[in-house]
Parts: structure tokens; C-alpha cells; sequence
């Protein structure tokens, strides 16, 4: 099935806002087991009309975004209603809904909100709960007369409203379209503590070996996504392959991040978080509260950045500072054993280091950072790790060790 999108919006060619829409429809197209062929980004008004007969002459499905509000250079419903010859009609249910959207937010409707009650004779209405534009759905038949085989779906452009309708409305008659033999399969692996070479020399080969089985990585900074695609067989296959050499590197196979993993897998077992932060100033205690649900695992928070305040904060002995120097094995573990102990919660994650770019010396050179993790009914770990480089990218790679390492204790795996 060959799927090409369509993404209105002067703002998009003018670098104003970034096409986020055409990434995340490749992902949910992705997820169906399908990729899209080819997106289009035109300016607002009548080139609509261009790009969507460009796009429908090669296409099964066209999916469009934007332009389906109120103003002038909203052209994209009355442009299909063109292309495929059929007259506009007003529509009371649409209607009753925008005056109801603006009579809860105690606003006058205007006239030209009246335009977005408009359908094509034949399209179906997409529900818009969260905007007033309604998407539409525009069955294959209706564009035989022009010799077209292919279904249109017409979806707003701000995100908050087009994800959920492509994910109520449009992946269901996606998949309704599918023809039975073609049901490909995806998986996803979330992969940390590997680099990209890692992963190519551990499993690449393998993974070319397998008939029909096609390999993508997404890198990131942290981690990397191995995806699969193909037929159910050679995925299974190749599942199989990346579980046995890859093993306790997957975070997920559902794409969920690794803070999400650890909040979740804290959640299931009732068990509280602490944080100790020097050299990251905080930034492990905002990924954690960046998933939703958090406040159900993660109490205590300590960016203990001075000497003083490590020893204030979390009890480590002036001493131990005195001989060991702030950024030391001997000083993480006694940060994360007091942040445990100043908490009461089951599990405190410390971390210390040198982020740069001033500050290193021979033995603790830019980039040192030692990472602790105190369980209750457990022993202390204390890990080094070395990641030179900007100040940002310290940051996410001293957490992401954090968070592995809660990972890997949580799911009973050796430290790494
Ligand atoms: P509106 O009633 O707001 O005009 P619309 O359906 O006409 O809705 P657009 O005018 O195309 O949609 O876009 C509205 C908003 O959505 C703009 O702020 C725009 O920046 C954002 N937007 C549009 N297309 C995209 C896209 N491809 N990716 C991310 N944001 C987008
Ligand atoms: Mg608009």
C-alpha cells in the first residue's frame, strides 16, 4: 500500500514551526507495518490542489494536514471538493458542535467559522473533540471519476488535534485497507549502554542473514533503536537473534524511554526514588518527573553542588571530602547512602563528576563522573564512567547511566 502525505502551512516552509506531523505520521504508519513513500510540504492555499492531485495519481492513500480552519488561505477542503467535483453542503451536526465549542469557552462564533461546517458530498466527518476543524474521510470511490484509486483523509494541523484523530479515526480504517497477505510486522528495541558500532559488530551480520528481514537504528544520544520490519516470520528471527545478543541492553520493545521503564517498574513495586545530584545539577530528577505518574515513586530530590551542601544535605563526612576530593567512589557511595537515609525511600540514585570544561586534572580528567546507587536490603553500587564532551551531552549521558543502572537493579540484572 503506498502512502504519501501532504503537510500545508507557510510556517513549515518558513522554518517558523518544525514538520513535526510528518515524523509522527511516519511513526504511526510505521507502526502499522507500512512506510510512507513520500511527504509534501506546499504553502497554504489554492497549490493545495497541486499537490494533492500529484500525490493521489501514485498513491493508495493521501494523508493531508492543515488547512482546514477558518481563514482565507484554509483552502484544502474546498480544494478536494474541486478535484473530485462535489458540492459543498452545509452539515448541522458540525455545526451544532462549533457553536457548542464556542459557547462553553463563552466566545462568539464568527461567520467564517461556518466554512469548517462545510462537507464534500459523500466525505465522512472526522470528530475533532479538541479544535473546530472536523477531518474527513474520503472513500476510494469517490475519486474513480477522475481515475483515481485512492483514499484521501484530511486532518488538521495542530498536533494536539491531529494525533488523536489519526489514532481514532484513521489508523483503524488503515488497517481495514490492508489486504490480508500484506500484514507486515514491526518491533522496536530501546537499546542503552551500547554504542552504534557495539550493536552493528554484535548483531548486524546476523541480522543481514535473516531472507526479508529489513534493519533500521535510530541513533540517539543514550541510546539507539534497532528496528525490524518484514514479514511475522523473519521478525520473529530476528527477535530472537537481538534478544540473545543484545539481551539485558533493551530498556523496551514498546519505544517507552528509559525513565519511563524505571518509573513504571518502581510503580508496580510500590517502591520510592531519591535523587543525590552534583555534577548534573538536577537533571536526573527532571527526566524522572517528566513521566507522568512520577509523583507516585519519587519523593526527594538533593542537588547537593557544594562541598557543604553534600555534607549538610546528605551527611557525607568532611573528612571523606578532604581525602578523596568531592568527585571520588568513597563520596558518591556516601551520597547515595544518605540521600537513602534522609529519604526513607527504597532506592537513592547519586551522582558526581566533572562536567567541564575547567576543573579536570590528570586522574579526574573532564568528563569523570562516578554514579551510586543504594538499595534498601541491597548493596551499594558504584560505577565510573568517562563521557567527555560538552556540558549538555555529560548531562544526559551521566543520567542515562543512572537510570540504567536503577534499571538494571530493578530487573535483577548485574550492574554492567
Ligand atoms: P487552524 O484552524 O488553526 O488554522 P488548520 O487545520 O488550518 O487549523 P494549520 O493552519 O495548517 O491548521 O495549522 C495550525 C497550527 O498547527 C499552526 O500553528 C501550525 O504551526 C501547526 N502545524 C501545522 N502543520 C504542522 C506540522 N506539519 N507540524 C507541526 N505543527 C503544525
Ligand atoms: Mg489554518
Amino acid at each position: 500500500m503506498r502512502i504519501e502525505l501532504v503537510n500545508t502551512g507557510d510556517e513549515l516552509l518558513l522554518g517558523d514551526t518544525i514538520n513535526t506531523n510528518a515524523a509522527w505520521l511516519g511513526q504511526q504508519v510505521a507502526a502499522l507495518g507500512l512506510m510512507v513513500s513520500r511527504h509534501l510540504v506546499v504553502s497554504d492555499g489554492a497549490v493545495i490542489k497541486d499537490a494533492i492531485s500529484e500525490a493521489a495519481s501514485r498513491s493508495d492513500v493521501v494523508l493531508v494536514s492543515g488547512g482546514l480552519g477558518p481563514t482565507n488561505d484554509d483552502l484544502t477542503r474546498e480544494s478536494m471538493a474541486e478535484l473530485l467535483g462535489l458540492p459543498l453542503e452545509l452539515d448541522e451536526g458540525i455545526k451544532a458542535h462549533l457553536e457548542d465549542f464556542f459557547a462553553r469557552r463563552n466566545r462568539v462564533m464568527s461567520a467564517s467559522n461556518l466554512k469548517q461546517a462545510m462537507v464534500p458530498r459523500g466525505a465522512l466527518v472526522l470528530d475533532n473533540p479538541f479544535g473546530t476543524a472536523p477531518g474527513l474521510y474520503f472513500p476510494a470511490e469517490l475519486g474513480c471519476a477522475r481515475g483515481w484509486n485512492t483514499h484521501f483523509f484530511l486532518l488538521p494541523g495542530p498536533p494536539r488535534e491531529l494525533k488523536p484523530m489519526m489514532e481514532a479515526h484513521v489508523e483503524p480504517r488503515l488497517r481495514s485497507l490492508l489486504p490480508d497477505g500484506a500484514s507486515r510486522a514491526i518491533r522496536y528495541f530501546k537499546i542503552t549502554g551500547l554504542g552504534e558500532s557495539d550493536i552493528v559488530e554484535r548483531v548486524e551480520k546476523k541480522l543481514e542473514a535473516v531472507p526479508g528481514l529489513t534493519l533500521g537504528y535510530c541513533i540517539r544520544q543514550g541510546d539507539v533503536d534497532v528496528r525490524l520490519s518484514g514479514q511475522p516470520e523473519p521478525v520473529a528471527a530476528g527477535e530472537a537473534i537481538v534478544r540473545e545478543h543484545l539481551g539485558e541492553h533493551i530498556v523496551s520493545t514498546d519505544r517507552r524511554l528509559i525513565e519511563q521503564v524505571v518509573v513504571h517498574a518502581l510503580a508496580e513495586r510500590g517502591q520510592w526514588l531519591a535523587t543525590a545530584e552534583s555534577c548534573t545539577g538536577g537533571f536526573l530528577t527532571s527526566r524522572i518527573t517528566d513521566v507522568s505518574g512520577s509523583s507516585g515513586v519519587f519523593g526527594h530530590g538533593f542537588i547537593t553542588y557544594a562541598n557543604e551542601a553534600k555534607q549538610k544535605h546528605l551527611g557525607v563526612p568532611a573528612a571523606l571530602l578532604a581525602e578523596h576530593g568531592a568527585v571520588s567512589e568513597p563520596v558518591c557511595r556516601a551520597m547515595a547512602e544518605g540521600a537513602l537515609a534522609a529519604s526513607g525511600a527504597d532506592h537513592a540514585l547519586a551522582l558526581t563528576g566533572v562536567a567541564g570544561p575547567t576543573g579536570g586534572s590528570d586522574d579526574k580528567p573532564v568528563g569523570t563522573v562516578f554514579v551510586g546507587l543504594a538499595s534498601r536490603g541491597a548493596e551499594t553500587a558504584v560505577r565510573k564512567f568517562f563521557y567527555p564532551g560538552t556540558r549538555d551531552r555529560f548531562k544526559l549521558l551521566a543520567s542515562q547511566a543512572a537510570l540504567d543502572m536503577l534499571r538494571r537493579r530493578l530487573s535483577g540484572l548485574p550492574m554492567g
